[in-house]
């Protein structure tokens, strides 16, 4: 992951991290621009959503649906 500085767009460094929330971190990060800028700002990191589940949330989910259909139906699908 790369952090630019928001005031020269060079790159960042982050020298630290902070978790104010679950899923959300704040970012302490220091401008590698040392010579003309020399910023330290904070910038946050946030978990949005998944784009694919997780192999084993996938897993639980088809097993719930498939035991709420009828037996018939669940072995049908099964090719019993
Ligand atoms: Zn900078």
């Amino acid at each position: 992951m790369r952090v630019t500085c928001p005031h020269c767009g060079s790159k960042a460094i982050i020298t630290s991290r902070e978790n104010v929330a679950d899923n959300v971190s704040e970012l302490y990060c220091s401008c590698s621009n040392t010579k003309e800028c020399g910023a330290t700002f904070v910038t946050s990191l946030a978990f949005k959503h998944y784009l694919n589940p997780p192999r084993g949330d996938t897993a639980q989910l088809a097993a719930s649906l498939i035991k709420n259909l009828p037996n018939n139906i669940q072995l049908d699908l099964l090719g019993l």
